[in-house]
């Protein structure tokens, strides 16, 4: 968009460790990993769709004009996910654009409920996305998981339908419950009932609050969908009695800050509240959302959130540290990828 904040002036050396540096990614959407790579590839599938074939005129297409611009944007490229093979696609490439930027584990969450709105049978689903996540670990060293979330704006016919889907299909990668969508008009607690199915199920609460609506929505999500990572919760930071009860709870957010400045829920990205969510104890993790929408990648938000919180490579480390700590990642799994990062940095300042 228009508005989108310029790359931190950090310096280039600081650029070169992130590059390298091993990573764990909480927060990143699967439709919205779609790189303008990925666009053409499904658009060349799909002669008939009105998305540009050629990369050239698919970059003009991918610089948005505002957010509702934005919006249509996004959904064009839904609209060119239509078979299990479009989806096993668009899986495996997301996870070689995380392989290049040392992307070790991600939780991506995948929102079938949309999928199936357009006709892709569940098993189809869940077949493609397993078979891109079996091969993407064999071929490209990126482990990934999965969160399942609820399209908030379809209301509580697709939390049955995301639940039910979740349960009956059982990915062996699915890890997490999760919720987007607009927050306004869409409380929490409408959609308890499904949470709570996908919890007695062994699966973590993962919801979006917080991003678009204030501390309230945390507050709702932490109370009725037991919330075990807020995804964003940058708006905890007016309410310090939220801010007290994050920290001593020890719950992480995912916080995305260039998303939050490019969908208007940060002024910019000098006001961003991160340093407020730090000094304040929260348990924070960097990530990116919908990176090539929103003009970013991984690498990009840990050089945004070093220059916020003033960070050296140590610092940066930290963060990486964090994403991994606040996984839902084996122990053992937790534990290779931490001293992967730990040695990395040993490595790097001699
Ligand atoms: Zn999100």
């Amino acid at each position: 968009m228009s508005q989108l904040p310029e790359v931190p002036a950090t310096s280039g050396d600081l650029a070169t460790f992130v590059a390298g540096l091993p990573k764990a990614e909480l927060h990143v959407h699967h439709v919205g990993s779609a790189s303008p790579r990925i666009v053409a590839e499904l658009a060349a599938r799909h002669p008939d769709s009105p998305v540009p074939k050629d990369p050239e005129r698919l970059a003009e297409y991918f610089t948005f004009r505002d957010f509702a611009h934005f919006i249509e944007v996004y959904v064009s490229v839904v609209s060119l996910v239509q078979t299990p093979e479009d989806v096993r696609l668009l899986t495996y490439e997301v996870a070689r654009d995380m392989a290049r930027q040392q992307i070790r584990y991600a939780e991506l969450t995948v929102t079938p409920y949309s999928f199936g709105l357009r006709g892709i049978p569940d098993e189809g689903i869940v077949e493609a996305i397993e078979d891109a996540r079996v091969a993407a670990a064999r071929d490209l060293g990126v482990e990934l998981r999965w969160c399942f979330d609820i399209p908030g704006e379809l209301g509580p016919p697709a939390g049955e339908g995301t639940v039910r889907l979740a349960l009956e299909q059982q990915p062996a990668g699915l890890v997490s419950f999760g919720l987007g969508g607009p927050e306004a008009g869409w409380p929490r607690a409408l959609f308890k009932p499904y949470f709570d199915e996908a919890i007695a199920a062994g699966l973590h609460s993962v919801p979006h609050a917080g991003e678009s609506t204030g501390p309230e929505t945390v507050w709702d999500a932490l109370t009725s969908l037991r919330a075990e990572r807020i995804g964003h919760g940058v708006n905890a930071a007016r309410d310090p009695e939220l801010l007290a009860h994050l920290a001593r709870e020890g719950v992480p957010l995912e916080v995305c800050p260039t998303s939050n400045v490019a969908t208007g829920s940060v002024p910019s990205l000098a006001e961003h509240p991160l340093p407020r969510l730090v000094e304040a104890g929260v348990f924070v993790t960097v990530n990116t959302d919908d990176p090539p929408m929103f003009g970013t990648d991984l690498n990009r938000e840990y050089l945004v959130a070093a220059e916020l919180l003033g960070l050296d490579a140590a610092g940066v480390a930290g963060l990486a540290r964090n994403a991994v700590t606040a996984s839902f990642l084996d122990p053992a799994g937790k534990a290779k990828l931490v001293a992967e990062i730990d040695a990395y940095l040993a490595a790097w300042v001699g």
